[in-house]
């Protein structure tokens, strides 16, 4: 198994040779080519599996794929996960894997000002980072469009829920277009979790690893 068998571009492909990743990892492997068939997706795996790249990468190819204009454009994607160490992680990665590509994201998290946030955001960007209660602060003061989003990731859903933002993350969800491609990653499967994938999801395709 290997990258380009994923179908995934050369300049993806190329970007994740430059950082040693010699082939796909389980995850990567099931969830790819279904992210990239449309499919919504719950997918129970925990950190350290690459389950980062797992949804990133597909995304990239999608999203660079499309037309991109420079300047204001509206988020595309948006990944919410429950840190601001995990978001910038995330966002870390996603520039690292789209080196070659025209496709922009940026991070935005609570405890840090958010001027510096509103100014990526105001360049122009396809993919954002986000933890829900910075994110609805930002939106509700009108630095957020979020009504161009045709993909989720719920990143952590269990650790999102856990530490009490299932308000928040409801809220989100509402601020968001209905036709869009949810994926919702989770380590663990509480009630709570399979009624927020129940609500969210449509015909989700299974994955465990
Ligand atoms: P994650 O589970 O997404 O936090 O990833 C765990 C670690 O594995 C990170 O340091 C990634 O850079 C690395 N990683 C992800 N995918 C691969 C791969 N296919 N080959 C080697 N390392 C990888």
């Amino acid at each position: 198994m290997t990258f380009e068998s994923l179908n995934l571009s050369a300049d993806i492909v190329s970007a994740v040779a430059e950082l040693g990743y010699v082939q796909p990892t389980p995850i990567q492997a099931q969830s790819i080519p279904l992210i990239l068939a449309g499919h919504d997706l719950l997918a129970g795996a925990q950190t350290g599996t690459g389950k980062t790249a797992a949804f990133t990468l597909p995304l990239l190819e999608i999203l660079s794929r499309e037309e991109s204009s420079t300047g204001h454009r509206p988020v595309r994607a948006l990944i919410l996960t429950p840190t601001r160490e995990l978001a910038a992680q995330i966002d870390d990665n996603i520039k690292a894997y789209s080196k070659n590509l025209k496709v922009h994201s940026t991070v935005i998290f609570g405890g840090v000002g958010m001027t510096p946030q509103i100014n990526r955001i105001k360049k122009g960007v396809d993919i954002l980072v986000a933890t829900p209660g910075r994110l609805l602060d930002l939106h509700g003061q009108g630095h957020v469009d979020l009504s161009s989003v045709r993909f989720l990731v719920l990143d952590e859903a269990d650790r999102m829920l856990d530490m009490g933002f299932i308000h928040d993350v409801r809220k989100v969800l509402a601020l968001l277009p209905t036709q869009k491609q949810s994926l919702l990653f989770s380590a663990t499967f509480s009630d709570e979790i399979k009624q927020l994938a129940n609500g969210l999801l449509h015909n989700p395709q299974h994955i465990q690893v």
